[in-house]
């Protein structure tokens, strides 16, 4: 994992570059063009030729294809891992277990489910019964999909998976803090035979993302909530379609009756793992006042044991990601202890080694009105709150802009799951934390201003299609009813079908109720 500086692709002549750093060490490891209007122009209408002939395959001869490309991807497993580490910070371990198996996963769920959930469907109108109608979907051509650096894999090829099922064709702008995964994975799919250009990217900072809406069908964004509400005005302005991944705050609600053991485990994996850098990261931990001395001198236990380090050492966490990351945990922290809040471990960057480290942190004695409790650190930083029972954590809970996702521990599963039903987010675990995010079958995304739309499930593939409506004619009679000229007395016939259809027996024979 030696850091060498890397050429500028051949692929663009642009006149400005972007340096891409190590946050371990601070150094650049890869200098990569930005992208003009040109460039990316040229770029989709390459994207929308390959896209063209890939929508004219069936849904089995696409799986197959990306199924190949995930052969290649595991045959170039260690180069990802090691790629991604480099350019995140993130430990080679969650490298192949979050990001590897996600897109794998996504690969495999996708090309097999494509098809259940983008089928033509029949329906049998109620009144109109002299007609078939159909509805079915048809890709929305090219998704311009704008990403962030904290899951350079899963957020970038995992979410253009569904995307290509469905027949699209995808152009990423991956972060300018980590593309560089994005640009070996794009060479990996070309090489794995999926068409060129189908499935490509544009590097470049916010303005080439805000550039790149121009020319394509659709945006897919994950990021802040501040680009995403830059980016809806845009798409609005255009009324192109949208789909909304945003930030989060995380609560979990720690219960009286919790398996301690596992809800302190689970809090520092929830709020530790990729350094904190996770939009469904445990921010926020809601502890009942029985088990809260318990819990917090268990949590600060295992939180001083964690080792952090390298990506590549075995380590359990690496370093922020860059240094306005590093900065905004540093500024979140300083506030809260400005403002009466007590640290128990960590709270301070590492000054050891050069790079961009934060040390794990415990806060505790926070009041929803610091900072730290309402907007998003993005950091190894879990803040606890003691509180008097379940109601007032449920309160504490929803009083948030966000609404990501959630967690509840406790022995109860059904009382736990009721809790559940009442927070305020996309996705509430029970005894766990983070890990929908990890099963495709089912729905994820965020309410409030976490988002707008879903990854996962049926949303997340019917976002990217439009539905087509078609509707056939059964019997071929001269004209309809209500065709030029109109019958004599239809006006009559008309008043008296509606007492007939919806008021008279013949509602239920006709209509089926
Ligand atoms: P960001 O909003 O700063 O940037 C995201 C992307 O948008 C980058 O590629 C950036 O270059 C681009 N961009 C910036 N300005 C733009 C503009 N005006 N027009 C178009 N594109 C523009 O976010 P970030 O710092 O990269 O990512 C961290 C955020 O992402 C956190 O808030 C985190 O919670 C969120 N996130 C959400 C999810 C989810 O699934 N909900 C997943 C991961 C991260």
């Amino acid at each position: 994992m030696a850091d060498t500086a890397q050429a500028i692709p051949e692929r663009s002549n642009a006149t400005s570059t972007f340096d891409v750093e190590n946050p371990a060490t601070g150094e650049v490891i890869a200098t990569l063009p930005v992208s003009g209007r040109d460039e990316i122009e040229a770029t989709v209408n390459a994207c929308r030729e390959a896209q063209r002939q890939w929508a004219a395959l069936s849904f089995s001869q696409r799986g197959k294809m990306l199924k190949r490309f995930r052969d290649h991807l595991i045959d170039h497993k260690d180069e990802i891992a090691e790629t991604i580490s480099r350019e995140n910070g993130k430990p080679l371990a969650e490298c192949y277990s979050n990001e590897l198996f996600y897109t794998c996963e996504s690969i495999g769920f996708w090309a097999k489910n494509a098809i259940r959930f983008l089928a033509d469907k029949q329906e049998t109108p109620r009144l109109l019964k002299t007609k078939k109608a159909y509805s079915t979907y048809k890709p929305r051509g090219v998704i311009g999909m704008i990403t962030p650096w904290n899951f350079p894999l899963v957020l970038t090829v995992g979410e253009a998976i569904p995307a290509l099922m469905a027949g699209n064709g995808v152009v990423l702008k991956p972060s300018e803090i980590t593309p560089l995964t994005v640009v070996l994975c794009c060479r990996l799919a070309e090489e794995s035979g999926l068409p060129p250009g189908l499935l490509t990217y544009v590097t470049g900072l916010g303005q080439t993302g805000a550039d790149l809406i121009d020319f394509v069908d659709m945006v897919s964004f994950t990021g802040s909530v501040e680009t995403g509400r830059k980016i809806q005005i845009k798409c609005a302005e255009q009324l192109k379609p949208t789909t909304m991944e945003l930030g989060g705050k995380d609560p979990a609600i720690v219960c009286a009756d919790a398996n301690l053991e596992r809800a302190v485990n689970g809090c520092v994996w929830g709020s530790m793992t990729n350094a904190g850098q996770v939009c469904i990261s445990i921010e926020r931990a809601y502890v009942h006042e029985k088990i809260y001395d318990e819990f917090v001198s268990e949590l600060v236990n295992r939180v001083e044991k964690l080792r952090q380090g390298h990506g590549h050492e075995d380590t359990d966490l690496g370093p922020m990601t860059f240094p306005k990351q590093l900065e905004k945990v540093e500024h979140h922290v300083e506030s809260a202890k400005r403002d009466g809040a007590k640290v128990l471990t960590g709270g301070k960057r590492s000054t050891a080694k050069s790079g961009y480290w934060y040390e794990p942190t415990v806060l505790v004695d926070v009041t929803e009105d610091m900072e730290i409790m309402r907007d998003e650190t993005f950091g190894p930083v879990i803040a606890v709150r003691k509180v008097k029972n379940d109601a007032e954590a449920l309160a504490l809970a929803n009083d948030s802009r966000y609404g990501l996702s959630a967690s509840v521990w406790s022995r109860d599963k059904a009382g736990a799951t009721n809790i559940a039903r009442r927070i305020e987010a996309g996705g509430v675990c029970v005894n766990d934390h983070m890990i929908h995010m990890l099963i495709p079958e089912v729905p994820m995304g965020g309410v409030k201003e976490s988002g707008l739309g879903r990854r996962h499930g049926a949303e997340g593939i019917t976002k990217y299609c439009h539905q087509q409506t078609i509707v056939v004619d059964r019997f071929g009679t001269s004209k309809e009813p209500t065709w030029y000229p109109l019958p004599k007395g239809i006006k009559g016939m008309l008043r008296r079908g509606l007492n007939l259809i919806y008021r008279s027996g013949w509602k239920n024979r006709l209509l089926g109720g």
